[in-house]
């Protein structure tokens, strides 16, 4: 009887072990190596710009960041650090006030307390939010719903200094906000930036995509195919992919490549609205939105979603991408010949004021090769290219 009974208990063990072996189970996903790899990358691109030029806007950055609150995740305890040092740094805003609206930016996926605090104080303008301490896609509505009410803010659904500032003072009574009314009067609700054109010519090889361009949301390339080139990774991914003109294209200057002895590997191309989108999101929650956007670009203002770029790297620094590509034999082999296939380095070294991007030496356009020769030999961009400068 006693043996029955430890055989039962057995069994019941071992179908414990296999139950809870199993819902831990699962290979992660390959997707989110790749959410991780691109904040990597986008990181130390962030640490060199610190570093390397601190214009007034990085000093602004840097400022934000030295904000204890800027910090996105808070518990309980934090919270009251933020609130008594944010009192010796920061006398224009009073305890008051912090009492009513965090401080720092919050963006879709954060949550916690700050976020609850903004979701009561947006209710109290009439928005009708659930307070879970959730930033999800309805709040994100309301916030872009109170951003498109005045014209000096961003309608980008991230809750920042200049957001906060306006909804303390419709709070206050100063401004007058009505909920429902922003996005409805603004027909541009896919629009992040107020002064950006919807792409006319999406599918142009051509095609110019930038912070002022942006592709529509709509807009997903035809004839996506996986170029027959090497990758580091051996997952079928989508950012594998590339238009079938761009994708013969980079074959053609992978295989000279290997003629000249140089091991190129392709790293990342097409990415759909939707992962831009999540990306930025990512990258905004971790660095703040301003940082955010020096390095790593908005749903419909990356060219990846074209099907026209690739960025590639070499085996020398990790299959990583960053500036030190430009110094390995693959880098400098890219900067010499990409134009012969079609393509440019599209964020050059010191064109940042046009292009809106950091040097980017391994992000690659396919632009065809006449306009690759002239923008290449002629030292210019892409935005001065099309402008007939
Ligand atoms: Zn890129």
């Amino acid at each position: 009887m006693s043996n029955k009974k430890e055989l039962l208990l057995i069994i019941i063990s071992l179908l414990c072990l296999f139950l809870t072996a199993c819902s831990q189970g699962g290979s992660p996903e390959p997707t989110d190596e790749f959410d991780q790899e691109e904040t990597t990358e986008n990181s130390e691109e962030t640490k060199e710009n610190t570093e390397d030029n601190k214009s007034d806007k990085d000093k602004k950055e840097e400022t934000e960041k030295d904000k204890p609150s800027s910090d996105q995740k808070n518990n309980d305890s934090s919270e009251k650090q933020d609130d008594s040092s944010d009192k010796q740094k920061n006398e224009d805003d009073g305890s008051a006030n912090e009492k009513i609206l965090p401080v720092g930016t919050l963006s879709h996926g954060d949550s916690g307390q700050k976020v609850s605090m903004m979701q009561k104080a947006l209710n109290r303008l009439g928005y009708s939010l659930t307070v879970d301490g959730d930033l999800g896609w309805t709040t994100v509505w309301a916030i872009k719903d109170f951003q498109a009410q005045f014209p000096n803010l961003k309608i980008d659904g991230v809750y920042g200094k200049n957001t906060r500032e306006y909804i303390l003072k419709a709070v206050n009574g100063e401004i007058e906000a009505k909920p429902g009314t922003g996005l409805e009067n603004n027909d541009t609700e896919d629009n992040n930036e107020k002064n950006s054109n919807i792409v006319s010519n999406p599918s142009s090889i051509l095609a110019l995509v930038n912070k002022n361009n942006q592709l529509p949301a709509s807009y997903v390339p035809k004839n996506l195919t996986n170029p027959n080139v090497r990758f580091p990774f051996t997952e079928d991914l989508p950012k594998k992919q590339m238009r079938q003109v761009a994708a013969n294209a980079l074959e053609n200057m992978f295989n000279a490549g290997d003629k000249a002895g140089v091991d190129l590997f392709a790293q990342s191309g097409y990415r759909s609205y939707d992962r831009q989108r999540a990306i930025f999101a990512a990258n905004a929650s971790e660095h703040g939105h301003e940082a955010a956007n020096q390095f790593s670009a908005q749903a419909g203002e990356s060219e990846h979603q074209t099907g026209l770029t690739m960025d590639v790297t070499s085996a020398d620094i990790n299959y990583r991408l960053n500036t030190n590509f430009a110094n390995t034999d693959e880098g400098e082999w890219v900067k010499k010949h990409a134009s012969e296939y079609g393509f440019i380095i599209r964020y050059p070294k010191g064109k940042t004021s046009i292009t809106g991007y950091q040097y980017e030496p391994w992000h690659l356009r396919y632009v065809g090769e006449k306009a690759a020769k002239y923008i290449d030999s002629n030292n210019t961009t892409l935005e001065q290219y099309l402008s007939g400068q």
